[in-house]
């Protein structure tokens, strides 16, 4: 029975309801865990406001804001969480950002700074948040983090996400590695295609979706509340036995020939 009930989750990447993070979050929820919410703050507060609506029934016990440029607001996310809940067990890493330019076109003409930046926000944050939740995850805990088979294979215009990811699955090894003694595993889910903000920045993603449904052996894409369940099993002791590992959420698409 996946029970996760007095476990402390913090969820990372909640935009709107149509957010892999939002599938994971209400899994996790169903499950009992006790659930932190971070989103990315705005000059106007405009998405607090939008993520704290859509998160209230979900009850989580800490909502904070987290850009993960930002030294200062990862400090204070994880100093909350040590004040208010004394440990975590859970990390859900489900963020991404490179520039819409950078997601179409010509992959030798991507930018040093869109480059830079792609791989501090989408790759470089998990190994951070790691570093920072690994001592407060006292009883062993679980991270999981969001990656595309575009970081395996050279997608059409999933470009320099696809070394972003290539780069976030090598990370989710290396975590793996270091963090297993403390009983801490860190795995990957690789989701496919599905409509979200992030996904509607890659060039041509509505035609991968139709190619998807055309040739996954399920015939299907998948949704959010599939990657949740996915998660919710790979935050519980059902996964005792798993670390280091990426698992294909996909309706089973990455085992095919093109
Ligand atoms: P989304 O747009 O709903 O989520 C992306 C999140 O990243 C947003 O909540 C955004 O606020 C957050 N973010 C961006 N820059 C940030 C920063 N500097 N600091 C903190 N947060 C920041 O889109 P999504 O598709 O749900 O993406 C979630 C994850 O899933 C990403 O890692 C994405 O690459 C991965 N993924 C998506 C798909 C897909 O088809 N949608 C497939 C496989 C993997």
């Amino acid at each position: 029975m996946l029970n996760l009930t007095g476990k402390n989750a913090l969820v990372t990447g909640i935009a709107n309801n149509r957010s892999i993070a939002w599938g994971i979050a209400q899994q996790l929820h169903k499950a009992g865990a006790n659930l932190g919410i971070t989103y990315l703050p705005d000059e106007r507060g405009k998405m607090e406001k939008k993520v704290a609506e859509l998160v209230e029934p979900l009850n989580p016990s800490l909502f904070v804001p987290c850009n993960v440029q930002d030294e200062d607001q990862i400090k204070s996310t994880f100093e909350a969480i040590r004040h208010q809940w004394g440990k975590l067990d859970i990390l859900i890493h489900c963020l991404a950002f490179a520039s819409k330019d950078d997601l179409s076109g010509d992959f030798s003409q991507t930018s040093r700074s869109g480059f830079k930046t792609a791989l501090e926000i989408s790759t470089y944050s998990l190994v951070q948040l790691s570093g920072a939740a690994k001592p407060l995850m006292t009883e062993g805990g679980s991270i999981v983090t969001l990656t595309y088979l575009g970081g395996v294979r050279a997608i059409p215009n999933y470009n320099v996400m696809g070394v972003a990811k290539a780069g976030l699955e090598m990370s989710v090894r290396y975590l793996a590695a270091e963090l297993g003694p403390q009983n801490i595993r860190v795995n990957a889910i690789s989701a496919g295609p599905i409509r979200t903000l992030a996904s509607s920045a890659v060039g041509g993603i509505l035609d991968m979706i139709h190619h998807v449904e055309e040739v996954a052996p399920l015939r299907r894409t998948v949704t959010q509340l599939e990657v949740g369940n996915a998660a919710a099993f790979l935050c519980s002791d059902l996964s005792s036995g798993i670390t280091g590992q990426i698992l294909y959420v996909d309706a089973g698409y990455e085992i095919m020939g093109m």
